[in-house]
């Protein structure tokens, strides 16, 4: 017994040291006294030896000046090789943003209370009456036929309603005449925008995301916000940003736009200014824009700024009527209509006051469009994104319960449940991303790594549920008209997966790869000490880090085998969590493991990295997966623990866990340094991967997805649910009516298996079945109703051949636009 009993306070002894970082130390006090133990209980076997000397390695290892020479050295000189050197324009975009939740995870010990101090949904009661008001208004003047179809373009009326009502400027400040909206009140705005068409909403998501305004406002010399800030947020100034070029897509700071700075003619006078020769492509808003933001990199080889020959990227403000600015004509991407398209210029002078925030800024435009951008990702897609995850959802469900096959809505088949259960997942999973990454934006983060993975997550599971909405409407989601209400999102689909960072760039390099560098707790510090040119200082910080590094590896490779064999039992969940305790501490035991395998793949591939693309890509999913479940319970929370939602929370977290499992699991088996997958294997994966939810949990939720009321108002709150529209709208309502009629519907049903009612087209089966008794008066009266309803919803458009007939193209090639803009070269 005795025996058992001292085995068991080691074994506990060693794992309350090893997770809380112990130091060498206290390592040896404890073999010491382990060992001392064994002794005093077995006499003196010779073995016992072995102990004395770890404990005395320990123990030496603990003295300042040994540590140094025996461990810090030598990992120095390892590791200066192998970690990856940071470039500028990487230490630029890493340094733009914040870290928060992010970061966290990477502890793998995360502070729950920090996520929970994220406020719930909060809007001023300014921000609900526009929400409720001018937003519900354009969305009801919004036709996403009209827009996509008839006029390939967003018409006058809805430019002048934008305009009139302040949506372009929602991210200025009052002070310089904008809405000064919170991250939360844009992003909700945005999503119900693009709801009700998400070609429509691109013209108030560019001016209020990543552009000038926002260059301005942060960024902007005084006499700059003075003259445009007032003058973007009343629509007076139509603006676009242009960084993309021909030879620079994701390498954007590539690019071979250049300025010169130099003296010029403006106005009649000798000025100082640059002279700019650039291409950009796929700018949106560019042809109908009157305000260019134009990135380019800037030499000053007569040192008039003092900063050097090579300046650096720098950003500036051209009205579009300036000499020699070409814009104007018009990309066509993926069929959508919203403005987009090239633009250039040659040898074209502006004055150096044109630079954003002057000649003080030059140099600076890498790291302004990084600030920008962290924040601004953190918002539009994934605004819009989990606006069509909703949209789509509510209305598959609708459809599903209405259309019906086999004598069954196609909802309650088992085939047609498995994509309605994904779409509530992703409905439910991708509004309390959305709604918790705007709240921090709100509280003034920048979340680096969070933007990038909430953007390639949300237009991943966006593709994926416009998809199976398609699926599930069959032909009627194909065919495209007026009462269409998924092509204007598939259309959009591959926009929302290119922009801002192509996805899979912004999964496989920018979250893991470079986000690791940003919320690892150590490794930024420890690169930066390793790359400093002081060897001296250097040595110090990266000795104080790596010790402590060193005792976080050792924890995390512990913690993450203690909890993943006890089954997160033990694992930390935050105070009164409620019904969901138990996710709360699957998360914080996936958060020992992911930990664990980041830390060994940023230390043993190092600058190898950023090729072992298919490594970082998975631990992109893993941490994307932990992201989401914390937001996830976050929402259950914040939304006061709804009943219904219960079972969605059960079904997401399920899967959100079995999903992290197969990336890590997919990172062990092709990690390449083998050995360090045979540790990892075990303690990260004991019993291998877990299972996803259940089929029955599935049927569960979309049952309740499936009937009218307050779960499915939930799931798919603050979208366009369509109110007097032929499509979303005629769908609500006849859903309504499907429930309402479901008992006379059986008996109808019945009456036509029997054969007492003949049901084809130009008989009038209802009032057949009324007079022969199997339907009241009432209940004929309904299903006719009801029956009409249905046939408009499942209708589809159909069109003379001369509505739809386009001119021949022409015979001759050059006239082709692609050969004009080759032979103008
Ligand atoms: C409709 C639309 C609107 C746009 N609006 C604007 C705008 O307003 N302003 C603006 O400046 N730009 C805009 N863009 C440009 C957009 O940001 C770029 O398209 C995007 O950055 C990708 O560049 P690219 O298309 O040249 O693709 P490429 O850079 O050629 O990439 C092709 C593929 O390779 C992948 N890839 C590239 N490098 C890597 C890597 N290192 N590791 C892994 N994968 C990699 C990418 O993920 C992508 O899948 C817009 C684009 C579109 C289509």
């Amino acid at each position: 017994m005795a025996s058992l009993i001292f085995v068991v306070v080691s074994i506990a002894a060693f794992f309350a040291l090893a997770m809380n970082r112990a130091r060498l130390r206290a390592w040896a006090i404890a073999v010491a006294i382990f060992t001392l133990s064994l002794q005093i209980g077995l006499g003196f076997p010779l073995w016992t030896f072995l102990g004395w000397l770890v404990a005395g390695l320990l123990f030496a290892g603990s003295i300042p000046d040994i540590k140094r020479n025996y461990i810090t050295l030598p990992a120095y000189r390892a590791l200066k090789g192998v970690m990856p050197p940071i470039s500028e324009t990487e230490r630029e975009a890493l340094e733009a943003g914040t870290i928060g939740w992010d970061a966290e995870l990477f502890s793998g010990t995360p502070d729950f209370a920090k996520l929970r101090r994220v406020a719930p949904i909060t809007l001023t009661d300014e921000e609900r009456a526009f929400f409720d008001g001018p937003t519900a208004e354009l969305c009801k003047r919004l036709s996403d036929w009209r827009i996509r179809h008839e006029l390939h373009d967003v018409p006058d009326d809805i430019w002048r309603f934008v305009r009139d009502n302040g949506f372009l400027g929602m991210l200025i400040s009052k002070e310089h005449g904008g809405l000064g909206f919170s991250a939360q009140a844009q992003s909700l705005i945005l999503g119900k925008i693009s709801s009700k068409s998400p070609d429509g909403v691109t013209i108030v998501m560019v001016p209020n995301s990543l552009g000038p305004g926002e260059l301005i406002e942060k960024y902007g010399t005084e006499t700059q916000k003075a003259h445009y800030l007032p003058r973007l947020a009343k629509g007076e100034e139509i603006p676009c940003f242009a960084l993309t070029g021909p030879f620079s897509g994701s390498d954007a700071a590539s690019m071979r736009d250049v300025g010169v700075v130099t003296k010029g003619l403006h106005d009649g006078k000798e000025t100082l200014g640059v002279k700019l020769t650039w291409d950009k492509r796929y700018i949106t808003l560019a042809p109908r824009a009157t305000l260019l933001g134009l990135a380019f990199r800037l030499f000053d080889p007569d040192n008039h700024l003092g900063k050097g020959e090579d300046v650096g990227i720098t950003l500036a403000l051209i009205p579009t009527n300036h000499d020699g600015v070409e814009i104007g004509r018009r990309h066509l991407p993926a069929g959508a209509a919203f403005p987009n398209g090239p633009t250039k210029g040659r040898d074209v002078f502006v004055p150096i006051d044109w630079i954003i925030g002057g000649p003080d800024r030059a140099g600076q435009g890498w790291r302004m469009l990084m600030s920008c951008l962290a924040a601004g990702r953190s918002i539009s897609l994934p605004a819009t994104s989990a606006a069509a995850a909703k949209a789509m959802a509510r209305r598959s469900t609708a459809y599903a319960r209405i259309r019906k096959q086999f004598g069954l809505p196609i909802g309650f088949m088992e085939g047609v449940e498995e994509p309605l259960a994904r779409l509530v997942e992703n409905a439910y999973g991708l509004e309390a991303a959305r709604a918790v990454t705007a709240s921090m934006v709100s509280a003034g983060e920048k979340p680096a790594v969070i933007s990038a993975l909430l953007k390639y997550l949300s237009t991943e599971r966006m593709r994926q549920s416009v998809n199976d909405a398609l699926d599930i409407h069959g032909g009627r989601g194909i065919c495209d008209g007026p009462s269409n209400y998924i092509q204007g999102a598939y259309q959009m689909v591959p926009v929302g997966i290119t922009v801002e960072g192509a996805n899979i760039l912004t999964r496989t390099l920018i979250t893991f790869a470079q986000g690791a560098l940003r919320s690892h707790p150590y490794l930024f510090t420890e690169i930066e000490a390793l790359q400093d040119a002081d060897r001296d200082r250097g040595i110090e910080t990266f000795e104080k880090t790596f010790d402590d590094h060193r005792a976080f590896l050792f924890s995390n490779a512990t913690g993450a085998l203690f909890h993943n064999v006890t089954f997160g039992s033990f694992a930390s969940a935050p105070q009164n969590a409620g019904d969901v305790t138990r996710w709360w501490r699957q998360l914080s035991r996936a958060a020992r493991s992911f930990a664990l395998v980041a830390d060994l793949t940023v230390g043993l591939l190092g600058g190898g990295m950023k090729v072992k693309q298919k490594i970082t890509g998975r631990m992109a999913d893993a941490l994307a997966e932990l992201y989401l479940l914390s937001t996830i319970l976050k929402r259950y929370e914040d939304d006061g623990r709804p009943a219904g939602d219960r079972l969605v929370v059960d079904y997401c977290a399920r899967n959100c866990l079995a999903r992290f499992d197969v990336a890590l699991r997919g990172v062990i088996d092709n990690f390449p340094v083998r050995w360090a997958a045979w540790i990892m294997g075990p303690l990260v994966l004991p019993f291998g991967v877990r299972r996803p939810a259940k089929d029955r949990q599935g049927k569960d939720i979309v049952r309740l997805a499936l009937q009218p009321g307050a779960f499915r108002d939930r799931l798919t709150r603050d979208i366009f649910t369509g109110e007097g529209d032929e499509g979303a709208g005629l769908l609500e309502e006849t859903l309504i009516k499907v429930v309402a009629c479901e008992e006379a519907a059986k008996k109808l049903e019945r009456a036509i298996r029997k054969g007492e009612v003949k049901r084809f087209y130009n008989n009038d089966w209802i009032k057949e079945a009324e007079t022969k008794g199997a339907l009241s008066a009432d209940e004929a009266r309904e299903l006719a109703e009801l029956r009409d309803m249905v046939a408009r919803v499942i209708a589809v458009d159909d069109f003379a051949p001369s509505e739809v007939a386009r001119a021949q193209a022409p015979d001759d090639m050059t006239s082709h636009p692609k050969q004009q803009h080759i032979a103008a070269e």
